[in-house]
C-alpha cells in the first residue's frame, strides 16, 4: 500500500500535506483530543480560551509551562522527516497544519502553513512586541508567566486560542494549496476539526484526490484514493523509500 501511496505522490502533483495531532504523537506530543488527554485534566474553557486569558493569563501560563516543558524536549519524527523528503525531492509543495509544535520546521520542511499558529513566538496583546521560544523558556525559569520585555504585560503564547480567529493570511493560502492540490496528503488528522474538515471538501471539489494516512477512520476515508492506517512514520517512510 505504500507503493499505491508512492505512485500517486509521483503522478498527482502538485501535492500537499495537511497535518494533524496524529502526526506528532509518536514525538511523545499527546494528542489533547483523545481520550485520556491533557483536555481530560484541564478544562478548555478554563484554559484555552482567549476569555481565560484576559482574565487570568498567570493561571493559563502553569498549562502552558506544562506544554512548553513537553515540546521543549520534542524532537521531529520519521513522518515529518518524511514530509520534509519529499519536499526536497520537488515532491511535496507545502505542509498544512494544525500543529503548533514547530516539528515540520525542525525536520526541515521550508513551507510550512500553520493554520492554529505557533509556540515559536509569544506575542504581547498590550504592545505588540513579541518573544521567542527559547526567550519564554528562559522567562519560565523564574517566573510563573513571561512579562513582556518592554511593557511588562503578560505575554500570549501565538497559538490561536479558543474563541480567537484564525490567522487570515494562512487560512487564505491553506485554501488555495487545497483548491490546487492534485493529491492531498492528510496525516495524523481525524478531519473533525474546523478548518482542517474543510481542506480535503476544497480539494475533492477542484477535481483533486485524497491520500489519507491515520490511525483511526475519519469521515473521508470513503472518499480517499487510498487510506493506509498503519503508524504515520512507517507508511511514510515506506513511501519515500519506494520513490528511489
Ligand atoms: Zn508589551
Amino acid at each position: 500500500m505504500p507503493d499505491r501511496l508512492a505512485r500517486l505522490i509521483r503522478e498527482r502533483q502538485p501535492c500537499v500535506a495537511l497535518t494533524g495531532a496524529g502526526i506528532s504523537t509518536e514525538s511523545g506530543i499527546p494528542d489533547f483530543r483523545s481520550p485520556g488527554g491533557i483536555w481530560d485534566q484541564y478544562d478548555p474553557m478554563e484554559y484555552a480560551t482567549i476569555e481565560a486569558f484576559r482574565r487570568d493569563p498567570v493561571k493559563v501560563w502553569e498549562f502552558y509551562a506544562k506544554r512548553l516543558d513537553v515540546l521543549r524536549e520534542a524532537e521531529p519524527n520519521p513522518a515529518h522527516l518524511a514530509l520534509a523528503e519529499l519536499e526536497r525531492r520537488g515532491l511535496l509543495e507545502a505542509v498544512i497544519t494544525q500543529n503548533i509544535d514547530r516539528l515540520h520546521e525542525l525536520a526541515g520542511s521550508e513551507d510550512v502553513v500553520e493554520v492554529h499558529g505557533s509556540i515559536r513566538t509569544s506575542v504581547c496583546l498590550s504592545c505588540g512586541a513579541t518573544a521567542t521560544f527559547d526567550e519564554v523558556v528562559e522567562l519560565l525559569v523564574d517566573e510563573p508567566a513571561p512579562a513582556c520585555p518592554r511593557c511588562g504585560a503578560i505575554l500570549k503564547p501565538g497559538v490561536v486560542m479558543f474563541g480567537e480567529l484564525l490567522p487570515p493570511v494562512e487560512i487564505d493560502r491553506a485554501y488555495e494549496l487545497a483548491r490546487r492540490a492534485r493529491l492531498l496528503l492528510v496525516v495524523g488528522s481525524s478531519l473533525e476539526v474546523y478548518p482542517a474538515a474543510f481542506f480535503p471538501l476544497e480539494t475533492l471539489a477542484a477535481g483533486g484526490e485524497l491520500a489519507i494516512v491515520n490511525r483511526d477512520p475519519t469521515m473521508l476515508d470513503s472518499r480517499a484514493s487510498v487510506v493506509l492506517s498503519g503508524s504515520a512514520g512507517e507508511v511514510l517512510t515506506a513511501a519515500v523509500e519506494s520513490l528511489r
